[in-house]
């Protein structure tokens, strides 16, 4: 139960974007809230505050709803929770109708999973499993720039896991894919929940085996061995791709 007096961080989102104060999510007392939060669902902690989901349909403050991506500057387990709030929201759209009877689905009351009207079936968020690889070769690293980042930035290699395969072949697979480099030495390197809409991150690093750089033109504007010292504009702080390759710079 939500209890009016108490301080909380409220991610409240609507149409997969979050409402934000002074750049960052509401600290606040459910009475201080500009919103209903009859329907706020508990979600975790964050520095011993309750941290809720609230989905709203419509707001006067039309302004104020961002993309989860300008919160890369909070902490990363606040930020975390954000993008879970953000990915049951793409959950209550996404997942509306059963995938077995096809009937009605509402969000569950005792769960974060969506209840079937029809077959009572419960169905859980769906998540998108994908590789994030930093190659690197002596004092070089493996950079590709894509044609959807608008800011020209560049990033490691990424890609979706396939039916029946391990994380360490999707890795090689992506890495001969987008740029025709064999890779070695796969190793774990930590994950991030990235809610754009729902995929789940897992890192790696690798050091280069073999092959030519080609670039797979039809998924990257370009790929580069980039030298430590003469870095190109990387992906921004905060991203599991910006602490993979400061890592591999630092065994450099
Ligand atoms: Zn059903």
């Amino acid at each position: 139960m939500l209890n009016n007096q108490e301080a909380a961080y409220w991610c409240i989102v609507r149409e997969r974007q979050l409402y934000l104060e002074n750049q960052t999510l509401p600290l606040m007392t459910p009475k201080q809230l500009v919103f209903s939060c009859e329907n706020a669902r508990l979600i975790g902690h964050f520095q011993g505050k309750p941290v809720y989901w609230l989905e709203v349909t419509e707001s006067n403050d039309q302004g104020r709803f961002y993309s989860q991506r300008e919160l890369l500057h909070l902490d990363g387990e606040l930020f975390s929770l954000a993008g879970k709030a953000t990915q049951l929201s793409h959950m209550l759209s996404s997942q509306a109708f059963c995938a077995i009877c096809g009937a009605r689905c509402v969000l569950a009351r005792h769960e974060l999973a969506m209840h079937c009207q029809g077959c009572q079936a419960h169905h859980y968020p769906r998540l998108s499993p994908c590789v994030i690889v930093a190659v690197r070769k002596e004092n070089q690293i493996l950079l590709a720039q894509h044609p959807r980042h608008k800011t020209g930035m560049y990033t490691v290699i990424a890609g979706f896991v396939e039916a029946g395969e391990t994380l360490e072949q999707c890795v090689a697979r992506e890495v001969m894919e987008e740029t025709g480099i064999e890779i070695t030495n796969i190793r774990y390197f930590g994950s991030q929940p990235w809610a754009f809409p729902s995929n789940l991150m897992m890192g790696f690093l690798a050091d280069y085996a073999g092959g030519t750089l080609k670039p797979d033109y039809t998924e990257l504007s370009d790929a580069i061995w980039a030298d430590a010292a003469h870095l190109p504009p990387l992906a921004p702080p905060g991203t599991i791709a910006r602490a993979l390759i400061e890592a591999t710079i630092e065994l450099m």
